[in-house]
C-alpha cells in the first residue's frame, strides 16, 4: 500500500506568495526576489510532505498564478494578443503569465486578460483557456521539466502534475469562428507527447494527469475520445505510470469509461462519492492489474477525518483487491485547504480538536496506511483511540449542540417560510406605504471602505482605539454618507456599511457556532486568498447584529433607510460548514438567526430591508440532477429569513456576477419584493431571462459596472434603462449601481451617483 498527494497549497504558510507577487506587480521586487520566495516554498512544501511520510509527492502543483494558465504556457495556448510582448519585448514566461491573467497596460499596450471562472463547486476560480479553430500548440514553457528536476535534486521522490488534455480543452472556450475544440485533440496531443518524452528523459515515471471533467456529464464523443487519447500515450510510452485524477463528485456514468483507460491507478474521491467504491469493486476492474487511489481524506474542507469510517471504506477494498494494489491519498489537492493547523494559536483547543489543516492531512493519510497495514505499531494505534475519543466527542459536545436550536429548526413550518400576502397583496400596501416615487434610486449597500475607516478598524481590534471612540468614528461617517444621499436625492439610503470588514465574517464574528482562524487563508485566485469562518456548532443569534447602526443612521434622515443583511445561503457558501449534519440543516439555523435580525429591524422602524444572497448560484450542485434538492431548500432558507414581517415592509435581495437564466424561477420563488442585479456588464442582456420568464416582482438592474474608477454618464445610464424597458414595465424597474461600492474611493462614488440620480430624473420627466 502506498500513499501519495495531489497537490499542497501553494500560497505558503503566510501568505508569502501573495505578499511577493503583489510587490513584484508594484515594482518594489525584483523577478529574482519572486522566483526565491516561489523556490522556498516549493522547497517547504516538499519537506513537510516527505516527513509526512507521503510516498509520492507532487511537483509542478506549485504555481504563480493557476494552474490550468500554467498549462496554457506549457503547451504554447497563448492568446494572439499576447505574442507582441513575446516579439517585441522578449517578455519572460513569468511577465507573459501574469499579463494573461492580470492584462498588460503599460509602454503603450493595452492587452486585456482573459477570463476567470470558478473551478468546478470550490471558491478557487481558474483562468479560461481560449482556443481558436485550426490552433496550434508547442512545448512552450517548461516548467514542469524544471520543478521536476529541481525536487529530484531534492531528493524528493516526486510525481509532475498536470491537466489532462481533455479537461484542458473542455475547461476552455472557443474564440472565433464557431468551431468544437475538442477538434484541437489531434494538434494538441503531440505537445503532450513531447512533455512526456521530455519527463521520461528527466527520470519520472509516474505522473498525474488532472481529469476533474470526468465527474461531470460528457457526451458519448467525450468519452470516446478519453478512451482513444489514454490508448494512444499508453501506445507511446508504455512504460510511463499514469494516475489518472478525477475528483468532487463520482464519475457516475463516466466510470465504465475511466475503468477503459490504460492507466496505471484511478484516483476515487471517496469524500465526495463514497458509493463508487462499491461501485467499481462489483465491476470486472477486481480482476485487473489497475490501481486504485483511495481519496479518503477530505482535500476541501478542515475537518480531522474519521479514521472509523475511513479505515472501513480502506477495509474493503484491501479485501477484493488486496493492500498492493492500494493507494491512500487526499480526495483532492490541497490547494482548497488552509496550510496548518499548528500555526493556530488563539484557536479554543476545544474546537481545535476537531479540525485538520493540509499539513494535518498528510499525517492523517500516512496513518490511515499504517492503520490498515496488517500490523499497525503502537503509536498508530494510540493515534486511532484519540481520533475516536476526539470524533466521539463532537456528537455530544455542548460547544457543538444546543438542543434549543435543533428544536425551533425541527418546528419550522411553512408557514414561517411564507409571507403573510401575495406579492400583489404586498406591493399595494407597500406603494401606500413607502410613497417612492417611479424609478426609485438606490445603492446595494456598501460605501468607500476608505484607508481611514480601515485603519480605525485595525486599531481598534489592537484595542488602540476604544469601543466608544470606534463607534463615534463609524457614525460620524454613517452621518457624512447619510447627508450625503439626501443631498444627491437618492430615494432609498443605505447607511455605507463601514463597520463591516467583510460581507460574511461580519456576521460569522456575532453568531453563536462560528469560529475564526488567525491564519486559514486559502487561495481564491492568483494573490487573493480568503480565511472562510469555521461553522462548527449550532448557530444563533445572542443579540441584535445590526440595529443599532440602521436606527442610528434611519434617526438621521426623513428618507428610507434600507436594512443590509447577508442571506443565509451566502453565509454558508463562504464558510467552512460543519459536516456532522446535512448542509440544509445548517443553513436553516442562519437563516433563522438572519430572521431574527430582520424582524428586530422591522421593529426598530426600518421598513426597506436587504437580504444580500450573490452566492446562491455558488452552491448548485456539480451534477444538475441535483439542482432541485440543492435549490429547493436554499431558496426555504431564504425565504425563512424574509418572511417574518408584515406586508409593508418591503424585501430586497441582491444578486451579482452568475447567470440566472437556468435559476429564474427558483429566484422568483425566493420572492423578494425586489432584487436588485448585475448587468451593465452584459448590457442588459441577463434581463432578457426575467423578461422571458415574466419575472412578477420589482427588479434593479444594475446602470453601472463598480469594478472601475469610471464614472458612466448620464446618457448611457438612461439608453440601459430604456433598453431594460424594451422588455419590463416602468414600475417594476429599480435604478441601482451593479454592486456594492466599498471598494470604489468617494470622488467617483460620488460623481458616478450624481449621474444616476438624473438620469433617473430623466426617465421620470419623459
Ligand atoms: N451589500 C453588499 C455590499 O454592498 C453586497 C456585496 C456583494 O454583492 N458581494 O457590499
Ligand atoms: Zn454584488
Amino acid at each position: 500500500m502506498l500513499t501519495h498527494n495531489l497537490g499542497y497549497p501553494r500560497i505558503g504558510n503566510h501568505r508569502e506568495l501573495k505578499k511577493a507577487s503583489e510587490q513584484y506587480w508594484s515594482g518594489k521586487i525584483q523577478l529574482h526576489q519572486l522566483e526565491q520566495t516561489a523556490k522556498s516554498i516549493r522547497e517547504f512544501n516538499w519537506k513537510i510532505q516527505k516527513e509526512a511520510g507521503i510516498y509520492w509527492i507532487p511537483c509542478n502543483d506549485f504555481s504563480y498564478y493557476d494552474m490550468v494558465l500554467d498549462n496554457c504556457l506549457m503547451t504554447g495556448a497563448i492568446p494572439e494578443r499576447y505574442h507582441s510582448l513575446l516579439t517585441e519585448k522578449q517578455i519572460n514566461n513569468i511577465d507573459l503569465l501574469f499579463a494573461m491573467a492580470r492584462g498588460y497596460q503599460h509602454e503603450g499596450y493595452d492587452i486585456t486578460a482573459m477570463e476567470m471562472t470558478k473551478w468546478f463547486d470550490t471558491n478557487y476560480h481558474y483562468i479560461v483557456p481560449e482556443f481558436t479553430k485550426g490552433q496550434k500548440f508547442s512545448f512552450f514553457s517548461k516548467k514542469i521539466i524544471s520543478e521536476y528536476l529541481e525536487a529530484k535534486r531534492k531528493d524528493i521522490r516526486a510525481k509532475p502534475v498536470l491537466i489532462g488534455p481533455l479537461s484542458f480543452l473542455l475547461l476552455g472556450k472557443e474564440k472565433g469562428t464557431t468551431f468544437n475544440r475538442l477538434d484541437l485533440l489531434d494538434n494538441l496531443l503531440p505537445v503532450y507527447f513531447e512533455v512526456l518524452k521530455e519527463l521520461d528523459e528527466s527520470g519520472a515515471y509516474f505522473i498525474q494527469f488532472d481529469e476533474p471533467c470526468l465527474v461531470s456529464a460528457l457526451t458519448k464523443l467525450e468519452r470516446e475520445l478519453f478512451v482513444k487519447t489514454y490508448k494512444s500515450i499508453k501506445a507511446k510510452f508504455p512504460h510511463l505510470q499514469i494516475i489518472l485524477a478525477g475528483y468532487f463528485e463520482c464519475y457516475g456514468d463516466n466510470l465504465s469509461t475511466v475503468l477503459q483507460l490504460p492507466v496505471h491507478t484511478i484516483h476515487l474521491d471517496l469524500v465526495r462519492c463514497p458509493s463508487q467504491l462499491d461501485d467499481i469493486l462489483s465491476t470486472d476492474f477486481v480482476h485487473s492489474k489497475t490501481q486504485l487511489s483511495l481519496g479518503v481524506v477530505d482535500g476541501r474542507n478542515i475537518w480531522k477525518n474519521d479514521f472509523t469510517s475511513s479505515l472501513q471504506l480502506i477495509q474493503k477494498a484491501v479485501q477484493k483487491l488486496g493492500r498492493d494494489r492500494l493507494w491512500i491519498a487526499p480526495s483532492c489537492s490541497l490547494l482548497h485547504s488552509p496550510c496548518d493547523l499548528d500555526l493556530e494559536m488563539k484557536l479554543d483547543s476545544g474546537i481545535s480538536q476537531w479540525l485538520a489543516f493540509a499539513k494535518q492531512k498528510l499525517d492523517e493519510v500516512s496513518i490511515l496506511k499504517e492503520l490498515s497495514s496488517g500490523e499497525p505499531g503502537e503509536v498508530a494505534l494510540d493515534l486511532l483511540r484519540k481520533n475516536r475519543e476526539s470524533i466521539a466527542s463532537r456528537q455530544t459536545s455542548s460547544l457543538i449542540h444546543n438542543p434549543e436550536v435543533k428544536k425551533r429548526v425541527s418546528e419550522i413550518t411553512e408557514t414561517d417560510a411564507s409571507r403573510k400576502s401575495s406579492f400583489d397583496v404586498r406591493r399595494k400596501k407597500q406603494t401606500d406605504a413607502l410613497q417612492l416615487p417611479v424609478f426609485p434610486t438606490t445603492t446595494i449597500g456598501s460605501f468607500p471602505q476608505t484607508t481611514e475607516v480601515r485603519n480605525w478598524r485595525a486599531k481598534w481590534k489592537k484595542k488602540e482605539i476604544s469601543d466608544p471612540e470606534y463607534d463615534r468614528l463609524l457614525k460620524e461617517e454613517i452621518k457624512k454618507a447619510v447627508e450625503w444621499q439626501e443631498e444627491t436625492g437618492l430615494d432609498v439610503l443605505v447607511h455605507g456599511e463601514f463597520e463591516r470588514n467583510d460581507m460574511v465574517e461580519y456576521f460569522g464574528e456575532q453568531l453563536a457556532g462560528f469560529v475564526f482562524t488567525e491564519n486559514g487563508w486559502v487561495q481564491s485566485y492568483g494573490s487573493r486568498c480568503v480565511k472562510p469562518p469555521i461553522i462548527y456548532g449550532d448557530v444563533y443569534r445572542p443579540k441584535p447584529m445590526t440595529v443599532e447602526w440602521s436606527s442610528y443612521a434611519q434617526s438621521l434622515t426623513k428618507k428610507w433607510m434600507k436594512g443590509m443583511l447577508t442571506g443565509p445561503v451566502t453565509i454558508l457558501q463562504w464558510s467552512f460548514v460543519r459536516n456532522d449534519q446535512p448542509r440544509s440543516e445548517t443553513c436553516y439555523q442562519i437563516a433563522l438567526a438572519i430572521r431574527d435580525e430582520v424582524v428586530d429591524l422591522e421593529k426598530a422602524g426600518i421598513r426597506i430591508i436587504q437580504i444580500d444572497e450573490p452566492a446562491i448560484r455558488e452552491g448548485l450542485p456539480l451534477r444538475k440532477e441535483n439542482w432541485p434538492g440543492y435549490l429547493q431548500w436554499a431558496v426555504k432558507a431564504f425565504r425563512i429569513s424574509a418572511s417574518g414581517v408584515q406586508d409593508d415592509t418591503q424585501i430586497h435581495t441582491h444578486m451579482c456576477y452568475s447567470e440566472f437564466n437556468d435559476i429564474i424561477e427558483n429566484i422568483a420563488e425566493m420572492d423578494a419584493d425586489v432584487i436588485t442585479i448585475e448587468t451593465s456588464r452584459s448590457q442588459m442582456e441577463l434581463l432578457d431571462a426575467f423578461a422571458e420568464f415574466k419575472y412578477p416582482n420589482e427588479i434593479g438592474p444594475g446602470v453601472y459596472d463598480i469594478h472601475s474608477p469610471r464614472v458612466p454618464t448620464r446618457s448611457e445610464m438612461v439608453k440601459l434603462i430604456e433598453k431594460a424597458l424594451l422588455v419590463l414595465p416602468a414600475n417594476q424597474l429599480w435604478i441601482n449601481p451593479d454592486c456594492g461600492l466599498k471598494t470604489r474611493g468617494w470622488s467617483e462614488t460620488m460623481a458616478a451617483l450624481k449621474e444616476m440620480v438624473e438620469a433617473a430624473k430623466e426617465l421620470r420627466g419623459l
